[in-house]
């Protein structure tokens, strides 16, 4: 397995990328999540805050944001 923000669950909480819960960008899926790390996707504002937050006591911050993992052309 390579190591690439494929899985396409929330990092923090797991919910899975598709459910109604989930934060799409504009609020459509098909434009893509609203929120995702180097590490995969998060699902929500509140995930998103807890994996940087998490990642920032782990010594681990993100510098830069990661690469949109759905851009396509
Ligand atoms: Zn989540």
């Amino acid at each position: 397995m390579l190591n690439r923000p494929q899985n396409r669950t929330c990092v923090e909480c797991g919910r899975p990328y598709g459910h109604t819960d989930f934060a799409y960008h504009a609020g459509k899926i098909e434009n893509g999540p609203s929120y995702w790390s180097d590490r995969g996707l998060l699902c929500s504002a509140a995930c998103s805050t807890a994996h940087y937050e998490k990642r920032e006591k782990a010594g681990d911050a993100m510098k830069e944001p990661a690469p949109d993992p759905f851009e396509r052309g």
